[in-house]
């Protein structure tokens, strides 16, 4: 008999949470069962619940930054004990055999990838998130929490901190090297604080100056409001990489001409409609345009060590959600740019 735990799910897309017993299967030999502490708020958790992205199936429990402590293993599983602290991130399972996952790049596993919500395991079930009490995921996919680190402040970083860590290092994020960063926000403010401990010289962009004093206090040296006409055009040929964590659009052309000849502008935001370029602001300088997925499991606990040792937590606002309609009240505040960095859920409080 599968047991159930107290979880906040969507009915419908444009419904509120509602407080619901959510079921978890049976442990299998490799799985790890989780009591949740804390699940953060990513904005994809909105793409998908509000269904911006498509394909969202209902009911639906978002939750892709999980923080807590193992309360049960599996027979076979060696990783992980009972008492250890734990998170999960965006995927569950993986195919562990195709190309991609040899090379330790889960995501893009040919099977595919599992997601940890809204995505059919290969057992055909749903996946339901982390805004729930507890969750069972296979130990492959379960990564170790730093003692130095708090699990409030430690959750955001299974999907924040890795989708940024990855790219600012893959492009080489470090001492003599410009970085400007996107969108100060919840993978923004992540991305601030990891390229500064990289040891990049390192500038935040904004669409105010409301964040610039904080941003500082993560590491930025530089701020620009991305309004200020005069700012941008005086930040023209800066930047060795431009980290775009936006969730909404952006006119690509603006940030390409800030980048130095053979910079590198890296997209994470996922807003709905293409991006626009014009080939010119690519080849004026032998430009670079990317993207990046989250990381893979290894390198996301590369990650979480790499942010224990600088003492980088996410900056965080704790969300009761004893009132389910405090997490959608935390959702409007999101897609506003209102919050200061990530909002976490306390999962004791989801009611059941
Ligand atoms: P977030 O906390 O809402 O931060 C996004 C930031 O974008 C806001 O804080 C705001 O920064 C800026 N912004 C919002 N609306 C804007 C607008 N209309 N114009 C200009 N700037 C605007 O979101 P997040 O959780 O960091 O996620 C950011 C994006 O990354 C989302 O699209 C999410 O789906 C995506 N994502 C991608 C991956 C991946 O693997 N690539 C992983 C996770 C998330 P300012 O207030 O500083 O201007
Ligand atoms: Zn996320």
């Amino acid at each position: 008999m599968p047991s159930t735990t107290p979880a906040l799910s969507l009915p419908s897309a444009g419904a509120p949470f509602e407080a619901i017993a959510l079921e978890r299967r049976d442990l299998r030999d490799d799985d790890i069962l989780i009591d949740i502490a804390y699940a953060g708020i990513c904005h994809s958790d909105i793409h998908t619940g509000r269904d911006e992205w498509g394909a969202a199936h209902y009911p639906l429990t978002p939750g892709h930054e999980i923080a807590g402590t193992v309360a049960a293993v599996g027979s076979a599983v060696t990783r992980h004990q009972v008492g250890d602290r734990v998170g999960v991130g965006c995927l569950v399972d993986s195919c562990g055999e195709c190309e991609s996952c040899k090379d330790a790049q889960e995501m893009f596993c040919t099977k595919p990838a599992v997601g940890t919500y809204n995505a059919q395991g290969y057992d055909g079930e749903w996946t339901a998130g982390g805004y729930a009490r507890q969750v069972v995921v296979s130990e492959r996919f379960v990564v170790r929490i730093p003692e130095a680190l708090g699990l409030d402040e430690a959750a955001p970083l299974l999907c924040a901190g890795i989708t940024t860590y990855s790219p600012l290092k893959r492009w080489g994020a470090g001492p003599g090297r410009t970085v400007a960063v996107v969108g100060v926000g919840g993978l923004g403010h992540m991305g601030v604080k990891i390229a500064a401990a990289m040891g990049a010289e390192v500038t935040s962009m904004s669409r105010s100056d409301a964040k610039k004093d904080e941003a500082a206090a993560m590491g930025a040296t530089h701020h620009i409001a991305t309004g200020d006409a005069a700012a941008m055009k005086a930040a023209r040929r800066s930047f060795d990489l431009i980290l775009n964590t936006v969730s909404a659009d952006l006119a690509m052309d603006d940030y390409l001409r800030l980048l130095k000849p053979n910079g590198v502008l890296c997209n994470v935001g996922l807003p709905v409609e293409p991006l626009s370029v014009t080939p010119f602001g690519l080849i004026g300088g032998n430009k670079v345009l990317t993207g990046s997925n989250i990381g893979g499991i290894a390198e996301t606990q590369e990650m979480l060590d790499f942010c224990a040792e600088h003492a980088l937590g996410a900056t965080i606002e704790t969300i009761d959600a004893s009132d389910p309609g405090a997490v959608d009240a935390a959702w409007d505040r999101v897609v506003a740019g209102d919050v200061r960095y990530r909002c976490v859920i306390d999962t004791a409080t989801i009611p059941g």
